[in-house]
């Protein structure tokens, strides 16, 4: 039996499809260029979404290719499955065939079979075919017409041809483009092919390795589907696993594909790969994780991408330092490693993908450097976990926290880790954490500027805060030590100066908004800015010299950092949010102040009542909507008096006006507010509004706390984690999660009285028992005894019951109630008088349970440490009450 290879793999699929008239096509970025929609290209469909949106259009009608593919943002995110199955990757090929209204289902199923069965020779009885079923709620007709070509064109077992759901054959690359129900190929991998009901029950010996998608439709935003006027075929091929199936693995990891990376991992760690799944498959598991993600992060580290803090930088980061974790924790390495197996990688498929092989040194480069930043910290973070995970069975929120503040572990890699032993993270605890620490390192941002300057500084020109983030100005001087300085220059120092320009495109703290951090360098030195704000007429950037020099007189190039672009999401989303609580709460919402920064914008407001949650949902509803309508910001300079009389205008709350003001509307007769803040151009570039507290601050003041763009995104995406981990603790949907809680709770009320009734009924026998069996001095009853588990007023409703009963009696009733020992005695009045007192009872007995105790004559009781001491106790009491009663 001949064996192909990966590579004559790829090759045999592409020349099948030119010898049917296919053009050849290479594969686009798997870091998407010019679509700000995708974090990393998904699917083979990207690079020809304008070509089925009819907006583009190629000099062929029939391509074919294989597409460099990430999964680990978005719409389609496989990462959970990455390692502990065999069959999903990170990074991977999508083969496809292509037809640009060209032809349709009858060529496109009759063709796949022809490849699979007749060129590949797979067995028909282990293939399945899939089907769209249609769905009533879109209005969505079955797709008669591909079950009908299955068995008209090819010759499978027509009880192989199954219809499934929307969810699994109708497909979509994101929120809205072009889609299409489609027909998948499965294949029955169970030793003696009794799979057919496994096909799409997530079962790993029934997997997919083909998606014929016919584009028929387009989403738009508002989730509307409209039909195109060409139809299309879009079919992706997982090459992985058809590599795999062809020859003959188990794995995709035992194929070609993977083997020379599992190869190299053991030679340079010393550990085997034996394949393990599940658990007791730790090391395997941390073999195939490594695998891959080596591959999402050479490939996407050659299309351009970096490791960095936020965006798909910030998902390239997070791959590597799993992939690093996994590399110390179970497969003993400390130094990096990963790095190592770039080469190997670039071996295999630089043939191919010849960027690889031009970036391979970067590449490796970025990665070591990475590995070993991270390195350094994550030993003593692994040994915090440990430390964490003992305490109990949640991770505190504190100790989350201190992992991703001193330890640079994301929140989701410590999930993961707590999830791998079985545990949770207290992810409420540590947003709240995270959310003080910011507020700290706020009020200490704000702690830093105070400088002060004798005389006065010249006028800075800053109209060109409101071009962009990048300008040319000169350096005029600086201040040091209350004096302003023009001449000479500045070397690197510890102090902290404020360096002044001729003009400047940095934002002054001013009306609530962030004064702009960022760089300015000029030929000789750079001067890194902390923030900026305003010193009379001039504007002072505040911050240190870090390299260089710079001397007065010299041109200088400024760049305020990147979060200025968040700031003004905030900042727009501010007005739009004002706007919408005056609809929502009424015209009295007045602007109390507000801040706004990269992180968030906080508004305080007069309103007389805690804002409902109702109210809080209208808000944000509202708010999206305005962003949805993607409404132009205008901005305009007036003198005072003509701005005052700009219909609807707002004055921001504590404001100062100068002689002209500069006046911010949003959409035709929306929000009008006299505002000197940065702001976006359209509301659309918002992306996402979303509250995230309120709360009151004084009387009839309340303030609201929101996020805009990607973390709004995030904010969400943590709410849907966490009420996930809660569905998964209870083993419910999200969904039914309330009704589930409600019916615990339900039922542990319902526990709680019968252990009540029970322990009543059994109190009552008990005493009833404890009666019937008094001994009697001298006709006064003796009552000794142990009552079982129940609270100390059940006990002595018991003592008091007992005295009534038992006529002249004495009695001293013990019981432990969650290990803590428990005394209570009681006298008749006839027996007080003869000098029987309850509490000299106790007393007398309470050193057999090491507690301590009194009370009056006729009634005393006492707790203890002791449980195992009660018999004794009673014991003593018994002996006690007849020497006395005897005498
Ligand atoms: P699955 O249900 O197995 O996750 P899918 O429905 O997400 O697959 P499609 O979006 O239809 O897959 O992608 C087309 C083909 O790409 C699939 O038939 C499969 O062979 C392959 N594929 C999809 N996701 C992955 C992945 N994470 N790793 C490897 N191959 C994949
Ligand atoms: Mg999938």
């Amino acid at each position: 039996m001949v064996v192909r290879s990966a590579n004559q793999i790829r090759r045999e699929f592409i020349e099948f499809f030119e010898g049917k008239g296919h053009t050849v096509v290479p594969s686009a970025p798997v870091v998407p260029i010019d679509d700000p929609t995708l974090m990393f290209t998904n699917a083979g469909m990207n690079q020809f979404k304008d070509v089925f949106l009819g907006t583009g259009s190629r000099s062929y009608r029939r391509a074919v290719d294989t597409q460099k593919c990430i999964r680990v943002s978005g719409k389609h995110n496989d990462l959970e499955e990455v390692g502990r199955d065999t069959y999903h990757h990170t990074f991977f090929e999508m083969l496809g065939n292509w037809s640009f209204g060209d032809y349709f289902k009858r060529e496109a199923i009759a063709w796949a079979w022809e490849l699979l069965t007749g060129v590949w020779g797979l067995p028909k009885d282990r293939l399945y075919a899939t089907v769209f079923a249609g769905d009533a709620k879109e209005g969505l007709e079955p797709d008669e017409e591909a079950a009908k070509r299955w068995t008209e064109v090819t010759d499978i077992d027509p009880l192989h041809v199954q219809r499934f759901s929307k969810k699994d054959n109708f497909w979509e690359m994101g929120a809205t483009g072009p889609c299409g129900p489609c027909s998948e190929i499965h294949i029955d991998l169970t030793p003696d092919g009794s799979g057919g009901t496994l096909v799409n029950a997530g079962d790993a010996r029934v997997i997919e390795i083909w998606n014929l998608v016919f584009i028929q439709f387009n989403r738009d935003e508002s989730g509307r589907l409209t039909p195109l006027s060409a139809k299309h075929v879009d079919t992706g091929m997982g090459f992985e696993r058809i590599v795999r199936v062809l020859q003959h693995k188990a794995s995709n990891y035992d194929s070609d594909v993977f083997a020379p990376l599992t190869k190299r991992i053991a030679e340079l760690t010393g550990k085997t790969y034996t394949g393990e799944l599940g658990e007791g498959g730790e090391v395997d598991n941390a073999f195939r994780v490594v695998a891959d993600h080596v591959r999402m992060l050479t490939f996407s580290i050659a299309d351009g991408a970096k490791p960095s803090n936020d965006g798909r930088g910030y998902v390239l980061r997070r791959i590597l330092r799993r992939a690093a974790r996994f590399c110390r924790q179970h497969l003993g390495q400390h130094e990096p490693v990963i790095y190592k197996l770039v080469p190997t990688l670039v071996e295999t498929m630089g043939a191919t993908f010849p960027e690889l092989k031009e970036h391979a040194d970067r590449v490796a480069k970025l990665i070591r450097e990475e590995e070993e930043s991270f390195g350094k910290t994550l030993d003593r973070g692994i040994a915090l976990f440990e430390q964490a995970a003992g305490r109990g069975k949640l991770i505190a929120g504190a100790d989350a926290f201190k992992l991703y503040d001193t330890y640079g572990f994301p929140v989701d890699l410590t999930q993961r880790m707590a999830e791998e032993r079985g545990m949770a993270v207290d992810v409420a605890g540590f947003d709240r954490c995270m959310h003080e620490a910011r507020e700290r390192a706020r009020a200490a941002a704000k702690q830093h500027v105070t400088v002060a300057v004798d005389g006065e500084l010249p006028a800075t020109d800053d109209s060109l805060k409101h071009e962009g983030r990048i300008a040319d100005a000169k350096i005029a001087g600086w201040v040091r030590g209350n004096t302003f300085v023009t001449t000479g220059m500045l070397e690197v120092t510890d102090e902290e100066l404020a360096l002044i320009l001729d003009r400047t495109c940095f934002y002054a703290e001013q009306g609530g908004q962030v004064g702009d951090s960022g760089t300015i360098t000029t030929a000789t030195g750079t001067f890194v800015v902390d923030t900026t704000q305003k010193l009379g007429d001039g504007i002072i950037h505040i911050g240190k010299m870090t390299d260089g020099r710079i001397e007065v007189g010299q041109p200088a190039t400024l760049e305020v950092d990147a979060d200025r672009d968040l700031t003004r999401k905030n900042h727009t989303a501010t007005h739009l949010m004002h706007w919408v609580l005056r609809t929502v709460l009424g015209e009295h919402v007045k602007q109390h102040g507000s801040v706004v920064d990269a992180e968030r914008l906080r508004f305080d407001f007069d309103h007389h009542a805690p804002v409902t949650d109702e109210e809080i949902g209208e808000v944000e509803r509202l708010v999206n909507e305005k962003i949805c309508a993607d409404l132009e910001v205008r901005t305009q300079e007036l003198p005072i008096d003509e701005a005052k009389e700009v219909p609807g205008v707002r004055a921001f709350f504590g404001d100062k006006y100068g002689d002209r003001v500069r006046v911010v509307s949003i959409g035709e007769d929306f929000s009008v507010e006299f505002c000197g803040g940065t702001h976006l151009s359209r509301t659309g570039e918002v992306g996402f509004f979303k509250i995230v507290a309120e709360e009151g601050i004084a009387k009839g003041v309340r303030r609201m706390t929101a996020v805009t763009g990607p973390r709004a995104v995030a904010v969400v995406q943590q709410l849907e984690r966490t009420a996930k981990q809660a569905a998964g603790l209870l083993r419910t949907g999200v969904e039914q999660l309330p009704e589930r809680v409600a019916g615990l709770q339900e039922e542990i009320k319902k526990l709680r009285k019968q252990l009540q009734k029970g322990a009543v009924a059994d109190i009552h026998s008990v005493r009833q028992k404890l009666l019937e069996d008094a001994e009697r001095i001298n006709g006064h009853a003796i009552i000794v005894g142990q009552l079982p588990d129940v609270p100390v007023e059940q006990i002595r409703e018991a003592a008091d019951w007992l005295r009534t009963q038992a006529g002249s009696a004495a009695l001293c009733l013990g019981s432990a109630s969650e290990g803590k020992p428990m005394l209570v005695a009681a006298v008749t009045d006839d027996l007080v008088k003869k000098g029987i007192k309850a509490g000299d009872l106790i007393k007398h007995v309470v050193p057999a349970i090491d507690g301590r105790g009194g009370g009056k004559p006729t009634l005393a009781q006492a707790g203890g440490n002791k449980a195992e001491g009660v018999p004794d106790a009673l014991a003593a009491a018994a002996e006690w009450l007849r020497q006395k009663l005897a005498s």
